[in-house]
């Protein structure tokens, strides 16, 4: 496939339960099986591509520097992060979700500032700055959805699939913020250097999400 060497950053979990297929259809197999190793990067069929397997979170800052030359990450992760270093030429079209605005279903009223709870900082401070809201952002890596029961928040912002998680506690979805789902970066010096592979890869993983979609 090529003789430069190539390094291809996927998320783990389930976002590499979706990914993998859509690889092994665009011919890039990994030599053994990912799901069930605790190694961190894996031969493929071809000699000089390998595959990282990190968290979704750290996969654009391989990319950003160039450690990795491509990467498989969600699209809300990639919008945090807010880089100019790497393109996103694909989208995968898999892990679909979108991230939103969540609130009591049962409002009290907000006196004051609006108080967020989110781990999406960046995201929603420009989300509320470019809709003139002033709001106090409260950082929580995670069981955001009991911030607003426990009086520590108004809203969140959150993921959310089905919203049974927001039901489950007592919480609704408001606005939208973006439609989520898994996309391919590219470092851009490595496009430059090794156009001709990432192109032939990009091309392969086109077509891999348009099959899979025509077969739904
Ligand atoms: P749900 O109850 O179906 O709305 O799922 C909401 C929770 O599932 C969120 O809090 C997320 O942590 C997680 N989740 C669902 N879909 C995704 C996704 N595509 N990527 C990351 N997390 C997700």
């Amino acid at each position: 496939m090529t003789s430069q060497n190539l390094i291809i950053a996927l998320t783990k979990g389930r976002i590499l339960e979706e990914t993998l297929p859509l690889f092994r259809q665009a011919d890039i197999v990994p030599k053994e099986d990912i799901s069930n190793s605790r190694k961190l990067i894996f031969e493929t069929n071809h000699e000089n591509v390998k595959l990282m397997v990190i968290r979704g979170s750290d996969v654009p800052t391989y990319v950003e520097f160039g450690s990795a030359d491509m990467g498989v990450t969600g699209k809300d992760l990639i919008l945090e992060y807010g880089s100019e270093e790497f393109y996103e030429p694909l989208d995968l079209k898999i892990a679909t979700c979108r991230l939103m605005t969540a609130e009591p279903a049962v409002s009290n009223p907000v006196s004051d500032r609006l108080r967020v709870a989110t781990k999406f900082t960046n995201i929603t401070k420009k989300y509320f700055a470019e809709r003139g809201k002033q709001i106090e952002l409260i950082k929580l890596n995670g069981a955001l959805e009991l911030a607003p029961s426990l009086g520590l928040a108004d809203s969140i912002v959150d993921i959310v699939d089905t919203g049974k998680t927001l039901k489950a506690n007592g919480l609704e979805a408001k606005e939208l913020i973006a439609n989520i789902s898994s996309r391919v970066i590219v470092n851009k010096a490595s496009l430059k250097i090794k156009n001709a592979v990432i192109q032939d890869i990009l091309a392969k993983l086109r077509e891999a999400v348009e099959a899979r979609l025509s077969r739904r």
